[in-house]
C-alpha cells in the first residue's frame, strides 16, 4: 500500500478541503462506470477511496501520520480490514457515495451525478429527447398586423435524417439491443444504502447501439436542414406578442418529439393610425369653421374600411369622439377595439383679404357675447390686474 497522500497527489499539510477536491478529481477519473472492465483503474480507484476515508476524518489522520496504516487496521478504528486495501469495490463506492451522493439523491443539490452521468430528470422518464425550441422575430406593417397576413421564413433546423429515418443506422440489421442496459435506456445501480436511476452512459438513453452508422447523419439520425415554413400572423397581433408554432423546432432525438418554434412579433409604427390595446387612436384635423358650425367627416378605418361620423356643433380642439367597432381587432377573439377620434381645430392662416374681412366683422359680433371659458378665466385673473 502506497502512502495515502501521494495516492491523493497531495502534501502532509493539505488542508480539508484540498484533500475533499483531489479525491474527487481522481474519483471521476477512476469511477468503475468511466472505465468499465479497467483492472487497473478499479485497483487506483480502491486506493484513493482508502486514502480519503483515512485522510478526510482528523481523527484517523492522526493515528496514520503518527504511526502508519497499520495502526489503524484492526484497531476498531473502522479502517480496511486487510493489507490488500479495501476489501470490496462496495466498500469504496459507499465512501464514493458518502463524500458527494448528496443522501442518494439523484440529480438534487450539489450531487456531481448530475454531471458525471448525465442524469436527465426530465429526459430520464420520456421515450427519446425532444428536440430545441427555436426563437425568431418577425417585422410586420400595421395594415398586415390589421388584416392579418402569411408570411415565408427561412429555418436551419435538425430535421429528422431521410436517408435512415431517423434510426441513424445504414440498415436495420446494424440496429443492436444496448448491451449495458439490455435495451431499458436506464441503469439501476445499488451502491451501499442506495439505489439509484440513471441514463444509461453507453446508448444515452436509447436502448439500442448502431454498429453501421448512417452515411447522411453519421449516426446521429438527425440532419441540419434548411426549411421554408409559412408562419400564419392572425389578424389583431401586436408589438411584443409570440406565437408558438408547436413542433417547427429541432427534431427530437431517438423518437423524442419535435422542439417548438417561438416567432416574437414587432409591428411598424404608422404614421397616422396609434394603437392602445385593441383601441386605435387617430388625430383629425378641423378648420374652425368645420368644428364651430360642425359637420360630417368620412374616415378611413385602420382594417381597410372607411366610416362617417357626425363633427357636432362647437366641439372644441382636442375633444376626442369614440367610434365603436372600428379599432383593432381582438387576437382572441371575434371583438374589435374602437377607434377614438382626437379633434384638432386648426387656427386658420394665409387668409384672403374678404376672410380677414368676414374675420373682422365676426369679431366685432363676438365681443359682444363673451365665452363663458374666456370670461371665467380673466375673472381669476383680476387680482394680478388691479395691482
Ligand atoms: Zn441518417
Ligand atoms: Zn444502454
Amino acid at each position: 500500500m502506497s502512502d495515502y497522500y501521494e495516492v491523493l497527489g497531495l502534501s502532509r499539510s493539505a488542508t480539508q478541503d484540498e484533500i475533499k477536491k483531489a479525491y474527487r478529481k481522481n474519483a471521476l477519473k477512476y469511477h468503475p462506470d468511466r472505465n468499465p472492465g479497467d483492472k487497473q483503474a478499479e485497483k487506483s480507484f480502491k486506493e484513493i477511496s482508502e486514502a480519503y476515508e483515512i485522510l478526510s476524518d482528523e481523527k484517523k489522520r492522526q493515528i496514520y501520520d503518527q504511526y502508519g496504516a497499520d495502526a489503524l487496521r484492526g484497531a476498531g478504528m473502522g479502517g480496511p480490514s486487510d493489507h490488500a486495501g479495501f476489501s470490496s469495490m462496495e466498500e469504496a463506492l459507499r465512501t464514493f457515495m458518502g463524500a458527494f451522493g448528496g443522501g442518494g439523491q439523484p440529480g438534487g443539490g450539489d450531487s456531481i451525478f448530475d454531471s458525471f452521468f448525465g442524469f436527465d430528470p426530465e429526459g430520464a422518464e420520456d421515450e427519446g429527447r425532444q428536440g430545441a425550441s427555436k426563437k425568431m422575430n418577425l417585422s410586420i406593417s400595421f395594415e398586415e398586423a390589421m388584416k392579418g397576413v402569411e408570411k415565408e421564413a427561412a429555418l436551419n433546423n435538425y430535421a429528422t435524417c431521410s436517408k435512415c429515418d431517423g434510426s441513424g443506422a445504414a440498415n436495420s440489421s446494424s440496429i443492436k439491443k444496448c448491451t449495458r442496459c439490455r435495451g431499458s435506456g436506464q441503469i439501476h445501480q445499488s451502491r451501499g444504502f442506495f439505489s439509484m436511476t440513471s441514463v444509461c452512459p453507453q446508448c444515452y438513453g436509447k436502448g439500442k447501439t448502431v454498429t453501421d452508422p448512417c452515411s447522411d447523419c453519421h449516426g446521429d439520425g438527425r440532419v441540419k436542414k434548411k426549411q421554408h415554413i409559412k408562419i400564419k400572423v392572425p389578424a389583431g397581433v401586436d408589438t411584443g406578442m409570440r406565437l408558438r408554432m408547436s413542433g417547427y423546432g429541432d427534431a427530437g432525438e431517438g423518437g423524442g418529439p419535435n422542439g417548438d418554434l417561438y416567432v416574437f412579433i414587432s409591428v411598424e409604427p404608422h404614421s397616422v393610425f396609434q394603437r392602445e390595446g385593441d383601441d386605435i387612436s387617430v388625430e383629425l384635423p378641423l378648420s374652425f369653421s368645420e368644428a364651430a358650425l360642425g359637420c360630417k367627416k368620412e374616415l378611413p378605418t385602420p382594417h381597410g374600411g372607411s366610416c362617417r361620423i357626425s363633427i357636432p356643433e362647437g366641439t372644441q380642439s382636442g375633444k376626442t369622439l369614440r367610434v365603436k367597432g372600428e379599432g383593432a381587432p381582438n387576437v382572441h377573439g371575434r371583438s374589435k377595439g374602437d377607434m377614438m377620434v382626437k379633434v384638432i381645430v386648426e387656427t386658420p392662416v394665409s387668409l384672403s383679404e374678404k376672410q380677414k374681412d368676414l374675420l373682422r366683422q365676426f369679431g366685432e359680433l363676438e365681443k359682444e357675447q363673451n365665452s363663458p371659458r374666456k370670461r371665467s378665466f380673466f375673472d381669476k385673473l383680476k387680482v394680478f390686474f388691479s395691482n
